[in-house]
């Protein structure tokens, strides 16, 4: 668990002062220095939160931040043993764009993010989504404890595919299962998991249906990508 103060420096203190301008608009510049005008946003942001003033952003600080606990922001510092892959379950051969997935898992009350480019709240339970012409979308950074399988969030990403029922015109189509998978999201799929397998090395790839009574992500990832796993 990583606890910032005066003096530390680094991409976490990055994503503190981002988290701390958009909790009370402090204005610091985002530049890794944890500086006296961080430690007095520090201070305040504590007052106005009820949290003992000592200007170190421990976990009470960052969990009132938006983050559940320190060790979840620090790169590299989450132990990633899952990756899994779902359906948005969606019906085949309709798009849906990020900032819908975002509004409804905004809706649902999903914790958020910051997204690093934009600086702005996000809710996207995933960290990756595949688009159905396989352009693969960076969502929640890795870093970043995702919000897709109960019970193993903290030690995994979440990979989407949009799509995963079948067809609007069918009875009911929001209560089955299809895979739907494009040519194109097939091999993109493969490439992000081959990708991230090379970076995360003990890690397994499974569906989202390996944890939970769903038929998510509509086909049996486990067997599909075995190869990945045994090289
Ligand atoms: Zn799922």
């Amino acid at each position: 668990m990583i606890t910032l103060k005066k003096g530390s420096r680094g991409s976490e203190v990055k994503t503190l002062q981002t988290a701390l301008n958009l909790a009370g608009s402090y204005g610091l510049s985002v530049d890794g220095i944890f500086g006296a005008k961080t430690d007095e946003a520090v201070r305040d942001f504590q007052k106005s939160n009820e949290l003992s003033v000592d200007g170190i952003a421990g976990a009470k600080t960052w969990s009132k931040l938006g983050y559940e606990t320190a060790d979840e922001i620090i790169p590299g510092g989450r132990t990633i043993n899952k990756l899994i892959v779902h359906c948005t379950a969606t019906p085949e051969g309709e798009d849906y764009s990020i900032d819908s997935i975002d509004n409804s898992h905004k809706a649902r009350n999903f914790s958020y993010y910051i997204d690093p480019d934009t600086k702005q709240k996000r809710y996207i339970g995933y960290h990756y989504i595949i688009l159905r012409d396989g352009t693969i979308v960076r969502c929640r950074p890795e870093n970043v404890r995702g919000c897709h399988t109960i019970n193993h969030n903290s030690d995994s990403i979440g990979i989407s595919y949009i799509g995963g029922c079948p067809p609007r015109s069918v009875k009911n189509w929001n209560m089955q299962g299809k895979d739907t998978r494009t040519d194109a999201q097939k091999a993109s799929i493969l490439t992000l998991l081959k990708e991230l397998k090379g970076r995360y090395k003990k890690a397994g790839i499974y569906g989202h249906r390996d944890f939970a009574a769903k038929a998510c992500p509509s086909f049996d990832a486990r067997t599909e990508y075995k190869d990945i796993i045994n090289g």
